[in-house]
């Protein structure tokens, strides 16, 4: 996730749409300009939040009354824990600032309206790609508050085809209390079209069906899954675990502590400057499960000794799952079920040391303050593409930047500087948006993955060249 740093603060972040009867006004355009006169911006400021105390979290009690009990624990362990434990878990927590100045992070639907529109207009052209003769089901994994599907939902309602075409926006979420605010966000419009709201637990729950046409979105998704941290040995992929920090006399004698796994990111330490209470320990055998982990992509087979890597297999079994919904089995990958596009921080290589935590947009020692930090680690692009092996076909993945630089950025920000009302605001509008694709931040940072539902077997994958996921243009 893209974390805005101390210095900046300050940014924009981007609030509820106006009305659209309002932004419509002297709007002469059709078809895409139509789209982007018809819709505004509205930025707004928010205040800082003071750091927060030392004592023990909910969540590390949990986690060192587990350790001690039973062991050291796995990171995707950890990771689940902390984010998602019904009640403690950062992303369950009703009282959580997440997004936004007052939160931990910043992503970019609730930077730019023209993050989400742009992405709406891609869904919408690969829907008219396939013929747009099907029924319409819109899906995001992970949806936040809701904010990019409100985009997406407001850029497709101004097509009345698509627009009556949707039946149901499946919202795969966890956390009740990020439901809750999807469901503020997006009620009033799905109301408004009869279209069917439902939220999801698991993707597994959202079964496979060719006869409609799915659209589907995940952004900042696949970064907040738990993953496992495997070692290279000479006796093959053993897991770095999470102990206690004041075990050593019990890991010394049944675990093969190496105090060397000390990733660099960490020597940013906690804000608090406390000790940690966990530490990392590497298990003294080769288990199956790592073994299998180190096996699951033929990438990692020629790793070096003594490399570490970081693999989500939630993340795989996920991406294979969207693959499925993209896929229609009768026509043997002839006819697409629907397109999709994964937008996260992350670049088409396993990722040793990426596991990082943010409190109030900087960066902290994931062992601070459990439970009260986000957690993230980079995406494994090849890895989710070769999830999709005889489903579906990936696309690029190519740079935020350039996604939205050629889905028309430019000018779409054009049309809201000019319905902005005031000099200040269209110069909002602008830094925000430039914030979106600049090369030495997110433009760059940022990875965006298309995936098309059409694929020949193995033999013959076609090289599919999709706007924007096209070389040299
Ligand atoms: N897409 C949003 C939010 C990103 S934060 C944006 O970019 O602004 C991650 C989101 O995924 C949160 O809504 C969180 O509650 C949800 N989430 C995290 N783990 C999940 C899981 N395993 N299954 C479903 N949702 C999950």
């Amino acid at each position: 996730m893209f974390r805005a740093t101390a210095s900046n603060r300050a940014q924009p972040v981007r609030n509820a749409f106006r009305a659209p009867g309002h932004v419509r006004a002297g709007d002469s355009g059709s078809g895409p300009r139509r789209i982007w006169s018809a819709l505004g911006a509205r930025i707004q400021h928010r205040s800082y939040v003071a750091p927060a105390n030392n004592a023990v979290t909910p969540i590390e009690k949990i986690l060192l009354d587990n350790i001690k009990a039973t062991g050291p624990i796995s990171f995707g362990r950890y990771m689940q824990m902390c984010l998602s434990h019904p009640t403690e878990g950062y992303y369950m927590k009703s009282s959580q600032q997440v997004f936004g100045e007052k939160g931990d992070f910043t992503t970019s639907p609730e930077i730019s309206q023209v993050f989400g529109e742009l992405v709406g207009v891609w869904l919408l052209s690969q829907w008219l790609y396939a013929g747009n003769s099907r029924k319409l089901r819109l899906v995001e994994l992970g949806p936040g508050r809701g904010t990019l599907m409100q985009d997406i939902l407001r850029v497709l309602s101004q097509f009345s085809a698509a627009c009556e075409a949707i039946e149901a926006v499946h919202l795969v979420e966890t956390s009740p209390n990020m439901r809750q605010r999807q469901d503020e966000n997006l009620s009033p419009l799905a109301f408004q079209h009869k279209w069917d709201l439902q939220w999801h637990t698991s993707i597994e729950e959202i079964p496979q069906d060719p006869s409609r046409f799915t659209l589907l979105v995940a952004h900042e998704f696949f970064d907040a899954l738990p993953f496992n941290l495997i070692q290279k040995t000479q006796q093959g992929w053993q897991e770095v675990m999470v102990a206690t920090a004041d075990s050593t006399n019990l890991d010394s004698k049944s675990l093969n502590v190496d105090t060397t796994l000390r990733p660099k990111r960490d020597s940013t330490t906690s804000q608090s400057g406390v000790p940690s209470r966990f530490r990392r320990v590497l298990s003294p055998h080769p288990a199956l499960s790592s073994n299998l982990l180190g096996l699951s992509s033929s990438r990692f087979k020629d790793l070096p000794p003594g490399s570490q890597i970081e693999v989500s297999p939630t993340a795989f079994k996920i991406a294979r799952k969207v693959g499925e919904l993209m896929h229609d089995p009768e026509s043997k990958g002839e006819r697409s079920a629907g397109s999709g596009l994964v937008v996260d921080y992350g670049a088409e290589k396993a990722f040793g040391n990426s596991f990082r935590a943010f409190k109030e947009h900087k960066i902290v020692d994931v062992f601070h303050r459990p439970g009260e930090c986000d957690l993230t680690v980079n995406v494994d692009f090849a890895y989710l593409s070769e999830a999709l092996a005889g489903l579906a076909t990936p696309l690029g993945p190519v740079t935020q930047g350039t996604f939205l630089t050629r889905m028309g950025l430019a000018a779409r920000v054009e049309a809201l500087k000019k319905s902005a009302q005031s000099e200040e605001r269209a110069a909002e509008i602008e830094k925000a948006a430039k914030r979106l694709v600049d090369s030495t931040g997110m433009g760059s940072q940022y990875q965006v993955m298309g995936i098309v539902g059409t694929r020949k077997d193995e033999s013959e994958v076609r090289v599919e060249e999709r706007w924007p996921f096209v070389k040299d243009a």
